[in-house]
């Protein structure tokens, strides 16, 4: 076993909740703008790819240094001791960024570290002719900020968000790390109603089953260093299977998804038997003024439309304030909408306990917080 630097990248404002659940996990952890660092060995490579569900990748932080010439970032890439991951047939494309830095041409750059790796290899495995560079996949990356090189092989391939159950996206939809961060966001507890009015095609119910029934959200996809031979035999095959494992299907859900629109519904509901979990989570099309309940301490996530465009901005002002007061009976519901519309708390006709700067992609967008009642604690009045 080896004990690897790694990092758990996640989008900005993301990165303490990918914190969280690293430490849940039992890791020490650094987290910094969009990143969140730990170290692990290759079991918990596989274990933080399979379980993070907030997060967009893992990441080996395999080099950290100076670097203000080509020379030096060419020295200081070659002395990396690369022969301990790359086989001589590793394919390894070299991706770049540079920020307020000397080097600041990233294919430069990109460059001078793939020609420093391709010379280590090349002499490693006595190679005289070209590297043929077909077999896995290491995907690298060379990112200088303030002079500062850190080299980085991900691990994951493919951003975490995507699962691999929704095949059907609908209009506009969240990605499912990000709903699962909105979830994490609030109080909810697999024993509270959970609620999702505006659900299209279902990523909010379905990430809160997910969490609910503790399924590792990575079960269903594959990732890029599941070719690597650094793993023992077998490792990952064992580790997808304990993870399997660990899902509680016993567990009661009362989740409900909600669309204006028919046609999201059933796009829902494929997915969510796509990803196992249609029997814990009830789908309807419904307005959602339409929505009554006499169920007390319930969770409401919301991502309703945000009016981008002009010609929608009637409807976007009507439907907030139908969710103000449809909600407004309902005090012991903490209520969480996501919205980039700054005025959205004027026509919902209530001030956020809470907000939360977030990005929704590139979209900068406001996480709107109104708590409910606690529940009233028991008090122990027998003597
Ligand atoms: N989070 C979803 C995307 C939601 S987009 C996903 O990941 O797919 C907003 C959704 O709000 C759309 O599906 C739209 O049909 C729905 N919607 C618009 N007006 C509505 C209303 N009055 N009642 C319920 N749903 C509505």
């Amino acid at each position: 076993m080896t004990e690897y630097q790694l990092l758990a990248t996640a989008a900005s404002g993301i990165e303490a909740l990918t914190g969280d659940e690293l430490k849940e996990m039992g890791y020490e952890v650094q987290v910094e703008n969009g990143k969140a660092f730990f170290k692990g060995t290759e079991e918990d490579i596989i274990k933080t790819n399979l379980w993070i569900r907030t997060g967009d990748r893992i990441k080996i932080v395999f080099g950290m240094f100076e670097a203000f010439s080509f020379d030096e970032l060419f020295e200081k890439t070659k002395a990396l001791p690369w022969e301990d991951i790359l086989p001589m047939d590793a394919n390894f494309p070299v991706s770049g960024k540079s920020q307020k830095s000397t080097l600041y041409s990233v294919p430069d750059c990109q460059a001078i570290v793939k020609k420093a790796i391709v010379d280590k290899i090349s002499s490693f495995y006595h190679r005289r002719t070209r590297l043929p560079e077909t077999g896995a996949q290491y995907p690298i990356e060379v990112a200088i900020l303030k002079d500062i090189v850190t080299i980085t092989i991900d691990t994951s391939g493919s951003s975490l968000f995507k699962r691999g159950y929704r095949s059907e996206k609908g209009g506009a939809p969240i990605k499912e790390n990000m709903a699962a961060s909105l979830i994490k966001l609030t109080t909810w507890r697999p024993n509270k109603p959970f609620y999702d009015p505006t659900c299209g095609s279902g990523t909010i119910p379905i990430e809160a089953a997910l969490m609910g029934l503790n399924i590792a959200p990575g079960l269903q996809r594959s990732f890029v260093s599941e070719d690597w031979n650094i793993f023992p035999e077998n490792m990952w095959t064992e580790e997808r299977h304990k993870a399997k494992m660990a899902a509680d299907y016993s567990v009661e859900l009362d989740i409900l998804g909600t669309d204006i629109d028919g046609r999201m519904i059933e796009i829902a509901q494929s997915n969510a038997k796509k990803a196992g979990v249609e029997e814990y989570i009830s789908f309807r099309q419904m307005q959602l003024s339409d929505f009554k309940t006499e169920k007390e301490f319930g969770i409401i996530v919301a991502n309703p439309p945000y009016g981008e465009r002009l010609e929608e901005q009637d409807y976007i002002e009507e439907l907030y304030r139908q969710m103000g007061d449809t909600y407004r009976s309902l005090p012991t519901w903490s209520k969480y909408i996501l919205t980039s519309d700054l005025e959205f708390e004027r026509f919902y006709g209530r001030r956020a306990t809470k907000k939360r700067k977030l990005y929704n992609g590139r979209l900068r967008v406001d996480y709107f917080q109104f708590w409910g009642k606690r529940p009233q604690r028991k008090r122990n009045t027998e003597k």
